[in-house]
Parts: C-alpha cells; structure tokens; sequence
C-alpha cells in the first residue's frame, strides 16, 4: 500500500486518533476532553471542552520566535499602495481594533459584519474578532444594497465595519451609500457603524451611529485587549455561499475544529515545507500568496488565518491580475510580486488564469518564479486546456483542488504532504483529503458506486473538523439542505456529479442542476464546455440545456473567442461555429454538438468568478433569470438577450 493510501485509511478508520494527533498543530489553553460528540449528529462537536482562541495562534503564539518578522504584505494596484506588517504591528493594529469594538460594548458572541475592500485593517478587524470571542460575517465589499440587507437581517450584527469606497480597474465604487440603503432596507439596525475613510469617496456620516476609524485608532493607540478563551466549538465566524444556485445559506463554522483544519491543510496540501518549519533561503521565512477576497471563503482561509496560523507571511492584493502598481496594464503583475516577495505557494481562481491567458504570454516568463513551489486553483472547474496553458507557461505544479464554502477546507486535492511525488491528473482536482469520506451515489438508487461510474458526490459522516458546524440560526435547514439524501441522514450531499477513475482520482462533472437530457440522454453541461474549451479559438465557454419541443432540451453554447479577429466577419462565424460542433462531436458524439454556439463579449457570472448557468438558461429561454444580486457586469446577460433576438430585429 502507498504512503497516501495508508494515511488516508487511518484518517479515516479512526479519526479520533488521527484528529487528537492534529490537534496538537495549535495552542489549547484548556486541553479537550473528547475529540469527537457525535451524539446530535450530523450536528458534531470537535475538541470537547478544549478552550483556545485563533488570534492568539496566529498571531500572539509568533511574538516569541518571529515578531519581527513579515506577517503581512499589503499590495494594491488600485491606490498604488505597498505595505509590509511584521506579526508585532499586527500584534499592535489587531489589538486597536479589538479595543475600538470593546469600547462600542461588542463582546463574546456578538455579530459584527464587514463590509469592507482589500485593506489590511479588513484583516485586523477579522482577526480583532476572533480576539474577543465576537463571530464575523464578512460580506464581499461591493455587493448590492438588497444582498447586504439580507446578510444583515440574518447576522443581526451590533457593529458594522465598512469603508468610504472600494477600487476596481482605477473606478473609485462608494460603498457608503450602498451600506445606508442596505441598513435602511434592513428590519435589524445595528447599533454602531465604524467607517474607514480611504480618502476615496467622502462618506456621508449619520450623527450618533457612525464613528471615524482613525480617529477611534488615535484613541485606543497603545491598548492591550486579552485574547478571550473559547470553548472549541464555539462560532468563530458566519460566511454566506456564492449564490451561484440559490439564496446563500450561512455557514456557520466553529473555532478550534477550524483552526486544526487550516494547519492540517497546509501541512498535507499547501505548503508541507512550512508545516515542517523550513523557510525560504533567500527571505527567511514562507510566504503564501492567495489572490482572492475576504468575502470569499479562500479568502478567510488562505488571505487570513491558514498563513498566519504558520508563522509565514501572507500577501493582501487589491487590484485586477492585469494591472500594475502605477496603474498601467501589467499582466505579470503577480508574477512580479511572487519574485519580489519570494512567494513560496499561490493560490486563485481558474477565471483569474483564464484572464492571463487573453494576455500576451510573455508575461509569463518575464520574472523569477524560483521560489514559488506550487500554483493551486480552486473554486470552479479548472478545464484543462487552461491547466495545460498555465502549466507550461510557469514550468510550476497546477494543483487543482476541490472544496465548498461549506466545508472549509479542500476535499479532494493533490497531498504532497503525504508523499512528495504524489502527481496531479489534469482534469482531476486529486484523491480524498485526509478525513473526508467520499462516495459516489447513484441518483435515482442512492447505490454507492465503483470506479468509472458518475454519480452524486457525498460525504459519509462525520465530517472532519473544519467544516460548517450548522446553518447560522437554523439547525433544521442544516440538515434538511445538506444530509436528506438519505433517509438515515448518514450522508452529506455536495450537489456535484463526479467519477471516479480506477486510480482513485476523482473528477468534478459539474452540479446536480446544470445537467441536461437530449432525447433521453443525460448529459453534463460541464463535460461539453470542456469539449468546446478544447478548441484553440475558444478562451471561454458556458453551455446551458434550453427547452426544446422535440428533444425535450438541446445544447445552446455561448463562446469567448480568444483573438476577435477570428470572428471578423458572418463568414468567419458560421465557419467557427461549425469546427466548434465538429470539437464535440469527436470527443462526446453528435448528441452533444450544441444546437447553436453563440459568439459573445462577455458571460454571466457570480462576483466571485463563477458562471450564472441558471441565468443564462433563463435568459436563453426567454425567462426572467430572477435574483441578479450576486452577478458580476449585468450587460453580459443584456447582451447575450440582445443576440438572442430574432434575426429580423438584430442584423447578425
Ligand atoms: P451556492 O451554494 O450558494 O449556490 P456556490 O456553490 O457557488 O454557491 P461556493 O461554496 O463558493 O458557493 O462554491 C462551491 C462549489 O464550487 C462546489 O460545490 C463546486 O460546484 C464548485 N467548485 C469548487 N472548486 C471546484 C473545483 N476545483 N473543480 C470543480 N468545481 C469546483
Ligand atoms: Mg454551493
């Protein structure tokens, strides 16, 4: 048997011992008494009784061996502004902000929301949170009015921390006025709003509810504010899903379960050479670089709280991947950072490579990426023509790997930590995470399946530690939602289809609802947009299943090209459209060829990068494509019902 599956099997069979063992990656200030309550399940309890709290792991645990060293390194190419914190001006920046909520009466429990851009102070207030026992719900700077109302009404926070305004592509987006509309529509008011004035958009300020962040700093300077112990399974923070399918559910995630996840991660997936206590030979340190949001769940994971609970630095980047600090176009400007902060792992999006790879590609190979080990992709399906394209242009390991805001922490990935010569399979985000209990089930039996069979992708109880304890508020919903799948509520449904093949690589073949049937097949919308990517013209593709009077649905896909040129004339586009068919009638038969490709600017997709399908395939059919609150640019879904006209009023 091979390293991986040998500890894989342990993690499995008796993950009290595996977690106990773990469990010894952070501080405890009380020791548990039980490593696992699975009494009330799939409601479980981690670390019983063991009382600890995550800032003083990641940040006042360091002061002995590294307060002076880098803990954080701010970028942001929209104001032009580079900063570097060591763990003891954090140790210092988190203690203000703890003293500033104290003294608005915030305390052990309570909610305190954000609602803020990618400045370091969103950090220090995430972790100044975590330092007083009050549970944050970050929610993505920019969102609309409505969605911030809703998150609002359902976190009831007694203090909101916001800022004058966000910056995207050098356009300044006041966030103010967005967050007084929102308490406005809220039903719950919260108490106090404290505002960072970047000097962006000057805010309107409502008398005896808003307060000035830097005058609060000034006053509480030189405070010290003592970390509050937390008994493991209390809240340490509410996060909202994407939307990408329905209304966001509040993952609700508890505070030691989720600390020993975070440095079991880094251990056996992100950075095993940190978790080992190496440091880079040129900076003196590791240094993780997650290209993401704070309103994302990669973001409270791998911006925040994984890094700093390992002692190495983490990079903060305001700015789109295709500008550079003075504001001209720099598609290399996270390589460029990688090499001037010896980036020793980075993490992002697939929709982030795929913006590079409309790019010149020389920015690719312009800069020193000697110090960076790995890139990791999550969030989406990494198709692998892009896989291929980053692969090949960096020379480094694509680490694609598989997880839900739910769960906290990948569940299927490439674990170098448990043997450095485990290789990844394009295609393929990886095998089982240590502690995840995978199985396919088929759909209409609920049979578990074997190898090269598709089916519905679970997690068999319990959980691992890390994931959501419940949904924030409502137990029931937790378990209605995410364990009906059987009716022993034995199994946790991730409502993704997957295979897997007989090496035990698992494949994502997108979600339980973007699956069509043509004339009785079932096909995966997923499995022909990566047919279609396969096409050297197409940068980017998103099929939906449209009702049809004689099939029951058909194909309809919309298509990026990569070089308009391409496209220049009618001529050139029916010629795309049918070597588009032809790609998928080679790799998945004619029943797949979508019946039409649509040449397109733009797709729909939610703010964290992933595609609407259920928009698209309502505008597609002529429907109203409903709650839009989470999209990104609506023109791409004007455009795309543009198009769809019929050719009588559109000249295409
Ligand atoms: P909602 O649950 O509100 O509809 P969402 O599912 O988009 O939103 P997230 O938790 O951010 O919210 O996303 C998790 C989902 O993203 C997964 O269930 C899966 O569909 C997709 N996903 C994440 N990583 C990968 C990956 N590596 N490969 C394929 N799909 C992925
Ligand atoms: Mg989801």
């Amino acid at each position: 048997m091979d390293r991986y599956d040998e500890i894989y099997r342990q993690s499995v069979e008796d993950p009290e011992t595996f977690w106990r063992s773990e469990a010894a990656g952070i501080e405890w200030q009380q020791p548990f008494t039980l490593v696992l309550d699975d009494r009330r399940a799939p409601h479980l309890r981690w670390f019983v009784d063991g009382t600890t709290n995550i800032c003083h792991n990641a940040i006042d645990r360091h002061l002995a061996t590294r307060a002076e060293q880098t803990a954080l390194i701010y970028v942001s190419t929209e104001t032009g502004t580079e900063k570097t914190f060591s763990y003891r001006d954090l140790f210092e920046e988190v203690n203000r902000v703890a003293a500033m909520l104290v003294a608005q009466g915030v305390t052990h429990g309570d909610r305190v929301l954000l609602y803020m851009p990618m400045v370091p102070e969103a950090l220090f207030a995430m972790l100044a949170c975590t330092r007083i026992g009050a549970i944050h719900s970050v929610v993505f700077g920019g969102f609309a009015s409505s969605s911030l109302a809703s998150r609002i009404d359902d976190a009831r926070p007694k203090v909101v921390l916001s800022a004058d305004a966000g910056s995207r592509a050098g356009k300044v987006i006041p966030y103010k006025p967005l967050l007084d509309a929102a308490i406005n529509l809220a039903k719950h008011k919260p108490d106090r709003v404290l505002l960072l004035d970047r000097g962006l958009a000057a805010p309107a300020m409502v008398e005896g509810r808003d307060l000035d962040w830097a005058s609060l700093r000034r006053q509480h300077f030189d405070a010290r504010v003592p970390c509050t112990w937390l008994e493991s399974n209390e809240p340490c923070y509410i996060l909202y899903t994407s939307g990408t399918t329905g209304t966001p559910k509040g993952v609700q995630r508890d505070t030691g379960g989720h600390a020993v996840a975070l440095v079991a991660s880094i251990k056996y997936i992100f950075d095993p050479a940190a978790a080992s206590g190496e440091v880079d030979a040129v900076s003196g340190r590791r240094t993780f670089f997650a290209a993401s949001d704070i309103g994302w769940v990669v973001g409270h994971c791998y911006i925040v709280y994984a890094p700093l609970l390992c002692g190495m630095a983490s990079v903060m980047y305001e700015g789109l991947p295709t500008r550079g600090l003075d504001g001209e176009p720099d598609a290399g400007i996270w390589w460029s950072l990688v090499a001037k902060h010896r980036v020793n792992a980075m993490f992002t999006a697939p929709t982030a490579i795929r913006v590079l790879k409309k790019q010149d590609p020389s920015h690719l190979t312009r800069h020193d990426l000697a110090s960076l080990d790995a890139l990791f992709l999550a969030g989406e399906p990494l198709d692998e023509p892009t896989a291929r394209w980053i692969s090949e242009g960096i020379g480094k390991p694509i680490l694609d790997n598989y997880w839900q805001t739910e769960t906290g922490w990948p569940m299927l990935s490439t674990q170098r930590g448990i043997d450095p010569t485990m290789q990844p399979r394009f295609g393929s985000p990886g095998k089982p995470v240590v502690g995840f209990k995978l199985r396919l089930l088929d759909e209409a039996t609920n049979a578990e399946l074997a190898a090269n069979e598709k089916g519905v992708l679970v997690i068999a109880g319990p959980l691992p530690p890390g994931c959501m304890s419940t949904v924030w508020g409502d137990d029931q919903r937790f378990v209605d939602t995410y364990w009906s799948l059987l009716d022993d509520r034995s199994v946790y449904s991730t409502f993704d289809w997957g295979i897997r093949d007989d090496d035990g690589y698992y494949f994502i073949l997108g979600r339980t609802d973007d699956v069509i049937n043509v004339a009785g097949h079932r096909l995966g919308t997923r499995e022909i947009e990566e047919s279609i990517s396969g096409h050297p013209d197409i940068a980017e593709t998103a099929v939906v299943g449209v009702a049809d009077a004689l099939k029951g649905q058909v194909a309809i896909a919309f298509a990026i090209v990569r070089n308009a040129a391409s496209i220049g004339t009618p001529q050139d586009r029916l010629r795309l459209e049918g070597e588009v068919m032809a790609t998928v009638d080679r790799s998945l038969g004619a029943l797949a060829r979508p019946a039409r490709v649509h040449f397109v600017n733009a797709l729909p997709k939610t703010r964290s990068g992933k595609m609407l399908r259920r928009a698209l395939q309502a505008v597609t059919e002529g429907r109203d494509p409903g709650d839009l609150t989470t999209i990104e640019d609506p023109t791409a879904l004007e455009q795309i019902r543009d198009l769809l006209k019929p050719p009588s009023s559109t000249p295409h």
